[in-house]
């Protein structure tokens, strides 16, 4: 009999070359989680909007959390139920420097910190469109000292930043700093110059949010200097608190830290339901040469097992990647070494042993 039941969507392109195999370690570790795999349309464009059927919502709906994999289409409605639908707003993305990760940086130890990604607002709620609807607003730029209706032709984008979505996210930072037990420290960062009414409104929400934790230090920089600081001073980071678009960039720059995307996990939390996945794409490139890394679709499960109460679990597969990179031995292609992907699940295999 199953306690946990977690939906497993495999993804597209190079995903299930490390989603399968990771499964399957996970099933060798013999914990009471069923894996369930809700029907994927194998041709999205047959139906566009509507490849996520009722049953394959039904099964993540039943299920504890989902383990997913990168999708360059099939499995893109099934994202989106799963950020909006299931309203999982803040995407945790860690970025721990392990001995033997090939970081470009001279001295990348004791790096260790996370990025919370707000995941479902910002530029990402996809309203975009021709500039000439919004000419019956008569906007003005006091920037270009201009009415937007005389710009020209063009299209625009909306930059949402609610009262609540920002809240929230901001809280959740502030709960990960405390359990995380580390610098105790939030550092948010937007674009708070430029973006004064936005962006500005984030980082006023930090500091009201900031009063009910006297005991995490509270800072916040602009993004661009944040960037910097990112690369020059990473390990003055603990968390890191920002609006959707600059974490999506920022955290993929963080994975270039560690040493790859390879390398970087993932996990989006609501307050009811979690789904986990490496923070890299498909990796259509490299796509059938059992060669991708497997580690960040590792550390995404070790994260999974987390929250479904294996702490245990979790802290084996950390201990058993820590191991393969501390040795040196079946490094992955990215990381400089020629153990194949297949080869790198025996290695994983035999340290859970
Ligand atoms: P998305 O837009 O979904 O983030 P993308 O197409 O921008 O995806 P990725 O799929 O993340 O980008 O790939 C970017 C580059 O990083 C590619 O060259 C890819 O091969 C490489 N890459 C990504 N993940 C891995 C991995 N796990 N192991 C090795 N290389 C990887």
């Amino acid at each position: 009999m199953s306690d946990k039941t977690v939906a497993v969507f495999l993804g597209d392109d190079a995903s299930p070359e490390v989603m399968a195999p990771t499964v399957a370690l996970l099933e060798t570790l013999a914990l009471p989680i069923s894996f369930v795999y809700p029907p994927v349309a194998t041709n999205p464009d047959s139906a566009p909007g509507n490849n996520f059927s009722e049953s394959a919502k039904r099964m993540v709906d039943q299920a504890d959390a989902t383990f997913f994999g990168s999708t360059s289409g099939a499995s893109t409605q099934a994202l989106f139920y799963l950020r909006w639908g299931k309203q999982t707003f803040a995407n945790v993305r860690p970025c721990k420097w392990r001995p033997g990760y090939q970081s470009p940086l001279r001295q990348p130890e004791s790096i260790d910190f996370t990025i919370v990604r707000e995941n479902l607002e910002d530029l990402y709620l996809g309203l975009e469109g021709d500039l000439e609807d919004l000419a019956a607003l008569n906007l003005y730029s006091k920037h270009a000292r201009a009415n937007l209706k005389d710009l020209g032709p063009g299209r625009y984008a909306i930059k949402a930043i609610t009262d609540a979505g920002s809240e929230r996210v901001i809280r959740f930072a502030f709960e990960l700093a405390r359990s995380r037990g580390q610098k105790r420290k939030v550092t948010l960062t937007s674009k708070y110059n430029m973006l004064a009414k936005a962006d500005g409104h984030f980082r006023d929400i930090g500091f009201e949010v900031a009063k009910d934790y006297p005991d995490i230090t509270f800072e916040t920089f602009i993004v661009d200097d944040f960037l910097c600081r990112m690369i020059t001073q990473p390990q003055a980071l603990d968390v890191v608190v920002t609006p959707n678009l600059y974490g999506d960039i920022l955290s993929d720059g963080s994975a270039g830290l560690m040493g790859g995307l390879g390398l970087a996990p993932s996990g989006c939390y609501g307050d009811s339901y979690a789904y986990f996945e490496s923070a890299h794409g498909t990796a259509p490139d490299i796509q059938g040469q059992n060669i991708i890394n497997p580690t960040a679709t590792i550390l995404s499960a070790a994260m999974l097992m987390t929250y479904l109460g294996y702490s245990e679990a979790a802290q084996r597969l950390e201990a058993a990647i820590d191991r393969v990179y501390a040795t040196g031995q079946s490094l992955p292609v990215d990381q400089g070494g020629n153990t194949s992907t297949s080869e790198f699940f025996e290695r994983m295999g035999d340290l859970l042993i």
